[in-house]
Order: C-alpha cells, then sequence, then structure tokens
C-alpha cells in the first residue's frame, strides 16, 4: 500500500454535495482533496445536448441489446438514453442485490460531477412542517435543527447557484432568493386560473423551482431553451459541479482532484477518536493507498457513502463505522411518484410554444398543511405542466386526410404528477451483501425496501386531486393515473446515517458530524431525518455549506 501526501480535508465524491464541500473547504483555506470513484468529463466532447437524433447511430432510440446487458437497472430512469447513457453507471461493474419480491432500482452516476450531471435541477426549500414532522407524529426521530437553522444557507447556496423562480409567501414552501421566473404558457395560466378559483388560494401552480438561469447570473449564461439539460450544458447555464462549485474550489489553489479513486473504507483509531485514514484502490491501476487528513467529508451519495461505513469495520465497530447506535444503513427512503391525472384544454389553437424550455409547473403540497387528513400522514406535490399536442403522425387513417391531419398540431394537454413523502421506517435498510462485490472486490450493498401503506394511500389521494383540479380548469378527456414505480427510481434515496439529537438513536450530530469520529462528516442523503415531498438536492447543499462552516470554525479552536 502507497502512503500518499496529507490533506487538512478529504472529500469523498465530486458530485452535488462533494463540490460544495470542496468549494467551501478550499475558500476557507484548507488545503483539500478530492477522491472521485469515476472519471473526469470534458465538457467541449462529452456534453451532447445539441446533438440531433440523427447524427447518432442508433437516432436516439439506443442500442437496446448493449443497455438490456451493461445498464439493466439504470435504463429504468428516463434519462438513461442514447445520449446521457455514458454519464450512468454499468450495472455490472457497479452491483447490488435485492429479494425478488422487494424491487429497488437505484440510479447512478460515477463521474466527477456526479448526478450533478443528468440532475432534473429542481430545487425546494423545506420548512418547518417538514423538520418538525417527525416530532409530531412519531415517526423516525425529531430532526435536530429547524428551518431557521438552515434558511441562511439555503440563501447561500441559492445566491451562488443561481435559482429561477417565483416568490409565493407560503408557509410549507418558503420563498428563495430566486432569479426572474420562467414563463407559464397559455395552457398553464389556464390551469392556474382555474385552479386558483376553485380553491382559493389552497392549492396553486406556479413554474417550477429550477437550478436554471433565467437571466445571466455571476461568470454563467443564461439558458437558451434548448431543453435537453440532462446532456450537459456547454453554457453552464444549468447547476452542475463540474461548471460551478468546482471551478470555484480550484480558483483557490488549493484544490486537488483525484479521479478514478474508489474508496474503499475509512480506518478509525480508537484511541484519539478520528478518522486517521482514507483507503483507495485506484479504479486503473488497481494500487491500493491511503490519504490522510484532519478532517473528512463522506459526499459519495446517500448509499454509497452507507456502504463505505459498513465497510469500514474495526473491533470497536464491527458493524460499520459510526454505528455505535445500529441506525447506520436502516430508514432508507426515496420518494413515491407516478399518480396524478392528465386532460386536454379546448381553444388557444393559434398559440404554440417556442423553444424547450426545460422547466414545468409545480404545485406545493397541500394536503395535512392547514387542515389534517384522517387517511395518511404528511403530503406530496405535483410537477407537470401544459403543453402542445404533436402533429398526428399516430392519428388513425390514410390518404388525404391523413396527410391533412399530419400537418396540424393537436390540442393543449396538461398533466399533474405528483411526488410523496416516504416515512422513515427501520424495517427499510440496506446492508452489506455476504457474497457479491463490485468490480474492484468491494461488497455490493443488499437494498430492502418496500413502499407502506402510508405511501400507497399518497398515490391514490394524488390522482383523485390532480383530475379535480384539472376540471376545475374546465379540462376534458380527463385521466386519472397510479403508476407503481419501485422504491429508487425517484433518485431521491436517502436516511441512512440520520442526524439526530440522541447518538443512541442516529448516526450523525446537528452538524452531519459522526457521533462516534469526531472528525468525520456526511452531508449527503444519508444524513436525512425524514424526507418531506420537495427534490431533495438543495437541502443536501444547504446542509454541506452549513457542515462546512462548523468544521472550520471547530478547527479554528483547535477542538477538531
Ligand atoms: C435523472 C435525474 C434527475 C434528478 N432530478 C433531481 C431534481 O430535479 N432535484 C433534486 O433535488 N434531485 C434530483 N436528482 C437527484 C440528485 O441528482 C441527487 O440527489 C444528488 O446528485 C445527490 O448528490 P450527492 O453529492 O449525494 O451524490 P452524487 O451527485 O451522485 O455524487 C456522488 C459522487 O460520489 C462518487 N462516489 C461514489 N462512491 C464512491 C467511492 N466509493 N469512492 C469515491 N467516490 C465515490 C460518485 O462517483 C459520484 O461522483 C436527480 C437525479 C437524476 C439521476
Ligand atoms: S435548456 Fe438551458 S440549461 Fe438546459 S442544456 Fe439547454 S441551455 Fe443548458
Amino acid at each position: 500500500m502507497t502512503r500518499a501526501a496529507t490533506y487538512d480535508a478529504i472529500v469523498i465524491g465530486s458530485g452535488i454535495t462533494g463540490g460544495w464541500a470542496a468549494k467551501e473547504l478550499t475558500e476557507h483555506g484548507l488545503r483539500t482533496l478530492v477522491l472521485e470513484a469515476g472519471g473526469p468529463i470534458d465538457p467541449a466532447k462529452d456534453f451532447v445536448e445539441h446533438v440531433q437524433p440523427w447524427q447518432l447511430h442508433f437516432r436516439g432510440k439506443g442500442d437496446r441489446r448493449t443497455m438490456e446487458r451493461n445498464q439493466f437497472i439504470q435504463k429504468n430512469c428516463y434519462a438513461c438514453d442514447e445520449w446521457s447513457g455514458k454519464f450512468f453507471v454499468n450495472d455490472n461493474e457497479n452491483p447490488y442485490t435485492f429479494d425478488a419480491d422487494k424491487p429497488f432500482h437505484w440510479i447512478r452516476g460515477r463521474q466527477v460531477g456526479g448526478r450533478s450531471i443528468m440532475w432534473g435541477r429542481q430545487v425546494y426549500r423545506w420548512s418547518d412542517l417538514d423538520f418538525e414532522a417527525n416530532a409530531k407524529d412519531g415517526h423516525g426521530v425529531d430532526w435536530p435543527i429547524r428551518y431557521a437553522d438552515i434558511a441562511p444557507w439555503y440563501s447561500y447556496v441559492e445566491r451562488f447557484i443561481g435559482v429561477s423562480g417565483e416568490r409565493l409567501g407560503l408557509s410549507q414552501l418558503p420563498d428563495g432568493e430566486f432569479l426572474k421566473p420562467m414563463e407559464l404558457n397559455c395552457a398553464e395560466r389556464m390551469v392556474r386560473a382555474g385552479v386558483a378559483k376553485q380553491f382559493g388560494g389552497e392549492r396553486v401552480v406556479t413554474i417550477g423551482r429550477c437550478a436554471i438561469l433565467s437571466e445571466n447570473h455571476r461568470d454563467r449564461a443564461a439558458c437558451h431553451y434548448c431543453g435537453n439539460c440532462e446532456r450537459g450544458c456547454i453554457t453552464r447555464s444549468y447547476f452542475n459541479s463540474i461548471g460551478v462549485t468546482l471551478p470555484a474550489a480550484k480558483a483557490t489553489g488549493r484544490l486537488t482532484l483525484r479521479p478514478h479513486s474508489v474508496v474503499h473504507s475509512l480506518a478509525f483509531d480508537p484511541t484519539t477518536r478520528r478518522v486517521t485514514g482514507v483507503n483507495v484502490i485506484d479504479a486503473t491501476t488497481r494500487e491500493t493507498m491511503e490519504f490522510n487528513a484532519r478532517v473528512v467529508f463522506l459526499c459519495a451519495s446517500a448509499l454509497e457513502s452507507t456502504r463505505i461505513l459498513l465497510n469500514s469495520k474495526s473491533p470497536e465497530f464491527p458493524n460499520g463505522l459510526a454505528n455505535s447506535s445500529g441506525e447506520l444503513g436502516r430508514n432508507l427512503m426515496d420518494h413515491v411518484m407516478g399518480a396524478g391525472a392528465n386532460g386536454t384544454l379546448d381553444g388557444m389553437e393559434d398559440h404554440e410554444s417556442y423553444g424547450n424550455r426545460p422547466n414545468g409547473t409545480y404545485t406545493p403540497r397541500f394536503r395535512n398543511v392547514k387542515t389534517e387528513s384522517p387517511d395518511f400522514l404528511r403530503g406530496y406535490a405535483f410537477q407537470g405542466g401544459g403543453w402542445r399536442g404533436g402533429f398526428g403522425a399516430e392519428a388513425p387513417g390514410f390518404g388525404r386526410e391523413f396527410k391533412a391531419q399530419l400537418r396540424k398540431l393537436g390540442p393543449w394537454g396538461f398533466q399533474f404528477y405528483g411526488f410523496g413523502e416516504c416515512l422513515p421506517r427501520p424495517t427499510n435498510y440496506v446492508e452489506l451483501d455476504k457474497a457479491k462485490v463490485d468490480a474492484w472486490g468491494i461488497p455490493a450493498l443488499h437494498i430492502n425496501c418496500v413502499w407502506s401503506d402510508n405511501e400507497q394511500k399518497l398515490l391514490q389521494d394524488m390522482s383523485v386531486t390532480a383530475a379535480e383540479m384539472l376540471e376545475a380548469a374546465g379540462a376534458k378527456n380527463v385521466k386519472q393515473f397510479v403508476d407503481h414505480n419501485p422504491p429508487g427510481l425517484t433518485i431521491h434515496e436517502m436516511g441512512t446515517a440520520r442526524m439526530g439529537r440522541d447518538p443512541k438513536t442516529s448516526v450523525l450530530n446537528a452538524h452531519n458530524q459522526a457521533w462516534d469520529a469526531l472528525n468525520l462528516f456526511c452531508t449527503d442523503g444519508a444524513c436525512m431525518a425524514s424526507s418531506a415531498n420537495q427534490n431533495p438536492s438543495i437541502t443536501y447543499m444547504a446542509l454541506t455549506a452549513r457542515a462546512v462552516d462548523y468544521a472550520v470554525d471547530q478547527m479554528k479552536r483547535n477542538s477538531l
């Protein structure tokens, strides 16, 4: 084993949270090593948002046989296609297991930038409704923080990354520091007005809040609405770590980024109660090496960070580092998604939309906000949007009438698509698989996760309330739907090293610091004590910046 140089800080992972940790640590003056399992990305070569289907070998349909062979899990994600498939992992090299009756779709990116390259960019603050939920209904453990603790950090993150959105003044979805909102189209304005009239402000249709620039921001250009962001963005108009946080870290002169560095485990010294080494396998040479630093930030994504901790065994922690509570790996959550309704809207036939706005509508949570539902706990929000129906190529018929049909646009349509909160439950958990290892010999995860009755009830209710709102807007052909997606597919997995107030029932304290190893911080989705229903990544970013601020302060006081 090679013993390599010592740094002030090590960050494991370079995705959404690793990028933020690197920026903050280096800007605070710390020489920081970022260890990233995947390879680098060259935007000039690898970003393909402007490549047209006819320029691709399979015309955008993808090589089904190769995907079936190498990306049999990843292909379930809408964004894993002939353009973006290269940003998703090879499922053979990165295996995990689950019981046949408990499917879990674990969608991953292994490269510098992680999933910030292909993410959907929807960003919503949490509120006290979310931070107080566990304490109120007794599921999970109480969050050790409240909205007031994280609000300044949301602002800090929003100001840096650029978030476009509309201010609404809702208690359950606090406003942020927004760039101007993107515009609603005519169908969306019609639905917004119908919903406002019928539901008197309780239900609201707004434009999505997203980490995409609606105007030039810092040194980045406004979005030009080409619309396929999961393929990359050469103008850096949406937030990803390779275009925004990692360049900021690099500019300090204190960043060392080491791609192809697969972290195997962490070494722990029981005398000093600190992490003393990060054990790495070089993905290309297979050489093993150890890196050291005064402080370690684990940002490898919720389940990968948990896997590293479970694999870091010592006499004191035979079941994984920082696991004196026994909660490491437990309380896995994802959002339950895929129920709603769609319909068509008469009129507005002289209107069409121009460009591809990379954003839709959002309807914040309204269940269990002011009045309690007798049927289920917590709530859900809708993403969605309006669109002009395409040319009628799939219409029945032939001959002259069919040809005429092909030249006409269809009616306007609208869809509400729900994302619901998942309760934290110890019976949803991950553990190391006893037999399976990945391409680098590291034990794979075995994932046990199923939706509870509460999540199923949220899905049912989504389809009812979505239809009500479409009817309020005068929509025709309203169709309710309930898709039964497996956990994992919403790609908001979280909770397996939760924060808490008590070391007996949680892995991390109020500052994302491991109770059992004081120089170890974990700030990715593993830290979440509940899931709320909002897309989570901006909360991870805010928690990361907050945790670095705390760690640096502790280092200055020599307490760390
Ligand atoms: C298609 C898609 C759409 C999404 N849409 C949204 C959205 O709209 N809003 C939202 O909030 N979230 C969304 N997400 C989820 C979001 O991408 C994740 O929540 C976020 O990326 C998590 O950040 P992270 O830093 O924890 O992990 P990642 O961004 O996944 O980064 C983790 C990094 O760690 C590296 N790593 C893993 N294991 C190791 C190891 N052993 N050693 C070294 N490095 C390692 C990985 O290679 C990776 O680069 C979406 C995700 C996808 C794929
Ligand atoms: S739609 Fe905007 S943010 Fe997305 S890739 Fe195009 S320019 Fe970039």
